[in-house]
Order: structure tokens, then sequence, then C-alpha cells
């Protein structure tokens, strides 16, 4: 497939040079493992800061922002070279519609994608959230169906708004814990994780601050409460998620047509038709030939086959 022309990464300079070498030996650290691409995927509903966190990664505004619901359903991929490195972020619109999945959002998604390579998935949704409702689950459950439950073991749990002060009297601490529970909680329900396999396998969580108002530290550079300098943070985690022995999901035809169920029942056809001939069918036909064998003919019949002549 053409891939579209990947322009030199010139956001990186926007960083503070502290961020820039660490990116840079993160990056280089992949490159000795023989990796020199990297296309990350960036799902979740609408307005849980998707877009803004593409745009922080990249140190460039490339996706669009918004306040309101007004992402339109195309994906976006923006590639990016550094020394020979290419990055692909693919930022995608918000799944969730009037309370439902957005089955078309979804679709596109999936076609867009196709013949793509997906390394990680970042799964974005807010610190400052404090409820989960079936439809989070739901968007798990729609990404799982789409692309195969292996893809959790290629994704990092985002949590953006991280700049906040717990209410209550938490520490940051308790409440990072609390609401990072509950969302991988909803998020294995969804995925159909069992809890042996994600203590095998964890989904790792990274606290994000797209605010331009996020703090600093004396080198520049961004950081939240907890002292973490979030964007290599990120980058490491997804260096790590690379590096962790789990295969990266090829978006291939087989895998934009199937499982579906009705595609899958297709398979059962030639089966069913053979029982329906062996067991309906043929049982049918051994019965109506009984009949006919059984049945008295009857007198205008023997009349038209002529064999009653002397009768009439
Ligand atoms: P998307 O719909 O998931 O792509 O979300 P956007 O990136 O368009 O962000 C939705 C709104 O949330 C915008 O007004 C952003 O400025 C804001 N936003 C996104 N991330 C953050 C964040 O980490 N902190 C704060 N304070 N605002 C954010
Ligand atoms: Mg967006």
């Amino acid at each position: 497939m053409a891939m579209p022309l990947a322009r030199e990464w010139v956001g990186i300079q926007q960083f503070p040079v502290a961020t820039q070498n660490k990116l840079v030996e993160l990056l280089g650290k992949l490159k000795g493992e023989n990796v020199d691409t990297l296309t990350i995927l960036v799902m979740g509903k609408g307005g849980v800061g998707k877009s803004s966190t593409v745009n922080s990664l990249l140190g460039e505004r490339v996706a669009a922002v918004s306040a309101f619901q007004s992402e339109g359903l195309r994906p976006m991929m923006c590639s990016r070279t550094r020394a020979g490195f290419t990055l692909n972020i693919i930022d995608t619109p918000g799944i969730v519609e009037g309370g439902y999945i957005n089955e078309q959002a979804l679709d596109i998604i999936k076609r867009f994608l196709l013949n793509k390579t997906i390394d990680v998935l970042l799964f974005v949704e807010r610190l400052d959230a404090y409820r989960v409702d079936s439809l989070d689950k739901q968007v798990v459950k729609s990404i799982t169906e789409t692309f195969g439950k292996a893809i959790w073991n290629r994704s990092v749990l985002v949590l953006t708004h991280a700049q906040l002060s717990p209410p209550d009297g938490l520490s940051y601490e308790d409440f990072f814990t609390r609401r990072s529970d509950t969302v991988l909680r909803y998020m294995c329900l969804g995925a159909g994780i069992r809890r042996k396999e994600f203590v095998a396998n964890p989904i790792p969580v990274v606290l994000v601050e797209n605010s331009g108002r996020c703090r600093t530290n004396e080198l520049g550079e961004k950081v939240l409460p907890d002292g973490t300098t979030w964007i290599p943070n990120l980058v490491k985690v997804i260096v790590e998620v690379v590096s962790n022995g789990s295969e990266p999901i090829v978006v291939d035809q087989k895998l934009i047509d199937g499982p579906n169920p009705n595609n899958w029942g297709k398979r059962f056809i030639p089966l069913i038709l053979a029982f329906q001939y062996l067991f309906v069918i043929k049982s049918i036909k051994g019965s109506i030939q009984k009949d006919m064998e059984s049945e008295r003919i009857p007198a205008w019949e023997l009349r038209d086959r002529g064999l009653a002549k002397g009768k009439f």
C-alpha cells in the first residue's frame, strides 16, 4: 500500500532539550531492536482528549481539537520521520453517538486501517471523570470485536486531564488508583480479559495533561502533580509495549471481514444443506414414495391410462 509521504518531525524541536534527548534515546532503543516504524492508533469516546494527545505527542497541531462534538467521521494519520525512524499516529473520531456505538464510524476506521499494522493502541479516557456506564464497556467490546482481543496486549490506557486536585481529601495517588482501577475493570469486562490474564499481561496506565497550563519543571518539561515528566513517560511506556513480546495487529481483509456472526454462520450452510437432504428431504421423499405405492389408483386415472377400458 502507498504510504503517505512522511514529513520530517520538526515538532520535536518544540520540546525542551531534556525532553528531546529522552525521546531520541527511546526511539534509538527501538532502532537498536530493528524497529524503525511505529504506528500508534488512538481511540476512545469523543471529547476525552484523543486529538489533543496526538498534538502533544508530536509537538505539532495536526489534529483538530474541539470542546464540542464536531469531530466528523474520518480518521486521520500523521507521519513524521526523524533520523531514519518513522512515527505514524492515527487519530480517530469518537465511536459513541447519541448513547450508542456508532457502527458506521467503526467501519470507516476499520477500512482506513486496511493494510496497516497497529503497533500500539492508546485507549484514551479522562482521569477527572467519576462515572462509568454500560456504554464505556461497550466501547471496549466494539474495539475487541473489530481488532480481536490481542489488541489489548498492545494497548496503553491514557488518562487525560491529569493536572487535578482530588476531591474529598484523597491523595493524588489514591485518586489515580481508584480511577484507573475503575477504568481497567470495565476494560477487562468489555474485552473479556480474565483476572489471571490481566495479572499476567497488565495494561499499563499513563497520565497525560494536554492543557497549555500544564506545570513545568526547572528544565521546562511538562510535569504532573506526582512529578512525572509525562511526554517522555508516555513514549517510554509505548516503547515497552512494543517490546513486550506480543504481536502487532495486522489489519488485513480477513480481519475486516470476520469474525462477524453472519459470516461465521455462513460456514455451516453446506453442512445444514447436507443435513436437510439426508434427514429431511430423503425421509419426505421416502414417505411420498410409500404413499404413492399404497395409494389406490382412482377409477378416473385408470380410465385415462386406458387400463379400465371395459368398465366404461
Ligand atoms: P477528542 O474528541 O477525544 O479528540 O478530544 P479533544 O482533543 O478534541 O479535546 C476535547 C476538549 O478537551 C478540548 O476542549 C481540549 O482542549 C480539552 N482537553 C483535551 N485534553 C485535555 C487535558 O489533558 N487537559 C485539559 N485541561 N483539557 C483537555
Ligand atoms: Mg478528536
